[in-house]
């Protein structure tokens, strides 16, 4: 892709409101851009970020047996009343009434529609487990909606549903998805990340699991041991800073602010016996089955990327969710050949093509973040300068070696 024709071009300054790091640097960068508070778009290089992310996590649900599919946002109330939630959940839920009368919500979660969707199929316990998800648009009303993608008010949720002829099933299943999530966020780029006990808020009464990522400007607070992998949020943490792990008793316990970028539910039969789903086991008796529930919010995942990978100069993307393989910094003529050959080997490269100064392509360039800087001047010759985003090294290869080295 040329530079000249991608829309938009980076900007010097952050807007005035943008408090946030990941908010400064994806608006300079042209990644997203401010609808109104809490309202995101992602830009092409920004939405480029983001499909890596999903296809990393699609590609880890699918392992775990899970099916694709797709749910509206726009619900009817009855649905909502069913679990009381249209009344429990008012805070967060976008209400409103059309213009004949009828109450609607826009999705906030889709506990409820997979509930009723269930219902209308299960049967037997020959149709268990189920294990359904999405990736779509979730509609909260935040009271804070200031920490840029981390916080929208709408924002991109992939949620995982799984239904089981009994706990132990669902167990079973849960921890296999715990495995996946890790897997996906290590594959993502997120190199600190704790598996954290958390109360489950209007979901359940239950311990659930969270998935933070230590950062200085998390808006969460939780407690680790510095030995093995025992870790609570503030909400349920009875101690204190520095005692002895309670799980191992080796290590000590220490605190960090973090940013949770997914969470596990084990709901149980709490919604299956508010929506009336049952099936018939092996004797032909009538069971509750039980559920569970599995979130990731790819777009605070991107976001979250930026507020732990960045410099003073721009974000430092991970190899894996890059918006491109490579950038390509052009500052004579041939450069245009060098790109069209990078392109035919298969390297995803961004060409900064423009006439502008070679201090302002360099300058782009750290700002974007894209992991492999190359560049192609006077005085490279007939070879390629090569330097990775996050080094100062510099070596001096042969095109086919910077392809073999990238792909
Ligand atoms: P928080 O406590 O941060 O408000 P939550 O616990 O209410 O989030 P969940 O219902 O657990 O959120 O949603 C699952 C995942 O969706 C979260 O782990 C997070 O990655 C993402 N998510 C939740 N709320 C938002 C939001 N307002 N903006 C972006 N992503 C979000
Ligand atoms: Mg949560």
């Amino acid at each position: 892709m040329k530079y000249s024709q991608l829309f938009p071009k980076t900007q010097r300054e952050a807007p005035k409101e943008a408090e946030s790091i990941n908010h400064q640097l994806l608006v300079r960068g042209g990644f997203v851009g401010q609808l109104m508070s809490g309202s995101w778009t992602f830009l092409p290089l920004g939405f480029r970020v983001l499909q890596k992310v999903t296809q990393i996590i699609r590609e880890e649900m699918n392992t775990t047996g899970a099916q694709e599919m797709l749910m509206p946002l726009l619900h009817p109330k009855e649905i909502w009343n069913e679990t009381g939630r249209w009344d429990t959940a008012r805070e967060v839920m976008y209400q409103f009434k059309d213009t004949r009368g009828r109450e609607f919500a826009l999705s906030f979660t889709h506990e409820e529609i997979v509930m009723d969707e269930v219902r209308k199929h299960l049967r037997s316990y020959k149709d268990l487990p189920i294990k359904i998800y999405h990736f779509s648009t979730k509609f909260r009303n935040e009271p804070r909606a200031k920490s840029g993608v981390l916080r929208g008010r709408e924002f991109l949720m992939k949620d995982l549903y799984s239904v089981h002829v009994d706990e132990e099933d669902m167990y079973r299943y849960y921890w296999r998805v715990k495995d996946a999530y890790m897997r996906a966020f290590k594959r993502i780029g997120f190199e600190d990340i704790k598996l954290t006990e958390a109360s489950g808020g209007v979901f359940t009464d239950k311990h659930t699991h969270e998935f933070q990522v230590l950062a200085e400007s998390g808006e969460d607070t939780i407690y680790y041991c510095n030995e093995c992998d025992w870790s609570q949020n503030k909400e349920i943490f009875d101690g204190l800073v520095g005692q002895d792990c309670p799980e191992c008793g080796k290590g000590k316990i220490w605190q960090a602010h973090s940013i949770e970028v997914g969470n596990i539910f084990p709901l149980g039969t709490r919604y299956s016996e508010k929506m009336g789903v049952f099936y018939t086991d092996e004797q032909g008796e009538r069971k509750i089955p039980y559920f569970a529930s599995y979130g990731i919010g790819p777009s605070r995942v991107v976001g979250t990327l930026v507020e732990v990978s960045h410099d003073d100069k721009g974000i430092v993307w991970p190899k894996s969710v890059a918006p491109f393989d490579a950038h390509l910094i052009g500052l004579s003529g041939n450069a245009l050949e060098v790109y069209t050959k990078l392109k035919e080997a298969g390297v995803d490269v961004l060409f900064d093509d423009r006439e502008v100064s070679a201090g302002e392509k360099f300058a782009d360039c750290d700002l974007i973040g894209i992991p492999v800087r190359l560049v192609v001047s006077e005085k490279t010759g007939d070879r390629l300068e090569w330097k990775l985003r996050n080094s100062e090294d510099k070596e001096l290869l042969t095109l086919e070696q910077a392809v073999n080295k990238l792909l």
